[in-house]
């Protein structure tokens, strides 16, 4: 048997050579307790950014190794097991899922999918039913102070991407009144209305994002989810409200500079920031995992009434996983970031 890995090296700012595909030979068997499985589908992800570093900066990131095969969320099916809860057939996902098209894996690593929650969508499990839909859900419903009937106005960043285009559609159903996106190009703005329900998106890379934002949030804005940080963040943070809420989920726009996470606001945007008693907690999906099974539960809920809309970029094959990757902090993706390595 043999399988294709994917090498980690490593640079300044990732480029797809920075990964390298190896074939190797793994074991003819298995031992009690594992399983052999065939990948079907990888993630890749902004924070996968820090791992290629040797300070990841996180305590709970762990650093990929030159020349290791890199791990991250994966989905795949069972194809040989002497683990007593799994059998042949039996879809599996774990977030750190070695890229190989094959592995042997520790079957208790592993979580059983339903695939039935998601119509049979299994992806969706790594993005809309996985840790991006838990992301923009929990951020919301921990840190956004979103309340129906309180007529708030919500911005999003990176509103087209994965976690960003799902917080914007959970804002509404969770009450936001108004909910505005800003993203990369004409064509996710126009997505976002026509597709995901949000009432208006600005371009940034075009015209004034300061301008359309006063005319498009006349009230101020209330709720910030923020992916990006940076001006755009400096920006919409200028335009809210007294007692507002920014959720903090992300700040792609500085993770290929060496700043500590959260980076510190300007002070002239820290200032407004305080006089305004706008929060700024820190959030981190991970903190919240006793609410994964309910809030995965919600989140296909959504998706099988057909009340969450879901997008998904995907790249087929092994080989161009590192392109997908470096595509994705590019913001060549609508929605998840999928690599589909075998059907
Ligand atoms: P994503 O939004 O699907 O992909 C990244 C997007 O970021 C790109 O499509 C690109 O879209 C945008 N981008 C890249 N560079 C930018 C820049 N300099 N300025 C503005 N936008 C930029 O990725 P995701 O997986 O959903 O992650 C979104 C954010 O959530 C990231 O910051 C990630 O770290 C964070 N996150 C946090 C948690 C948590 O627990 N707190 C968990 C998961 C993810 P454009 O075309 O619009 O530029």
């Amino acid at each position: 048997l043999f399988d294709f890995k994917i090498i980690v090296g490593k640079n300044g700012v990732p480029v797809a050579e920075n990964f390298r595909l190896e074939q190797s030979k793994i074991a003819d068997t298995i031992q009690a307790g594992q399983v052999r499985v065939r990948t079907l589908y990888l993630s890749v992800d902004p924070y996968m950014r820090c791992r290629m570093n040797e300070d990841t900066g996180s305590d709970y990131l762990l650093p990929w190794q030159l020349s290791e095969v890199a791990d991250g969320g994966g989905i795949g099916v069972v194809e040989e097991s002497k683990h007593d809860s799994l059998a042949k057939g039996d879809f599996v996902t774990s977030f750190s899922w070695p890229w190989q098209t094959v592995a042997i894996l520790d079957g208790s690593l592993l979580q059983k999918l339903v695939p039935q929650l998601v119509n049979g969508h299994l992806s969706y499990f790594l993005g809309a039913a996985g840790i991006t839909g838990l992301t923009a859900l929990l951020g919301i419903k921990e840190k956004g102070h979103v309340a129906v009937g309180a007529n708030q106005t919500m911005v999003v960043s990176g509103a087209a991407g994965a976690c960003g285009s799902l917080a914007g559609q959970i804002g509404r159903l969770e009450g936001c009144s108004r909910v505005v996106g800003i993203a990369g190009t004409d064509e996710k703005c126009s997505i976002l209305v026509q597709e995901m329900g949000f009432d208006a998106a600005i371009n940034y890379k075009k015209g004034n994002v300061a301008e359309q934002l006063r005319e498009l949030c006349p009230g101020g804005v209330d709720v910030y989810f923020d992916n990006v940080g940076g001006d755009i963040s400096d920006t919409v943070i200028s335009q809210m409200n007294q007692n507002s809420h920014i959720i903090l989920c992300g700040q792609i726009s500085q993770y290929n500079k060496d700043v500590p996470y959260p980076p510190p606001l300007p002070p002239d945007v820290e200032k407004i920031q305080k006089e305004r008693n706008i929060t700024r907690e820190r959030f981190l999906v991970l903190n919240y995992m006793d609410k994964q099974e309910a809030s995965v539960l919600q989140l296909c809920q959504w998706i099988q009434e057909g009340k969450l809309k879901v997008r998904e970029t995907v790249v087929e094959g092994l080989a161009n996983i590192g392109a997908a990757f470096q595509s994705m902090m590019n913001g060549g993706n609508i929605g998840k970031q999928i690599v589909s390595v075998s059907k």
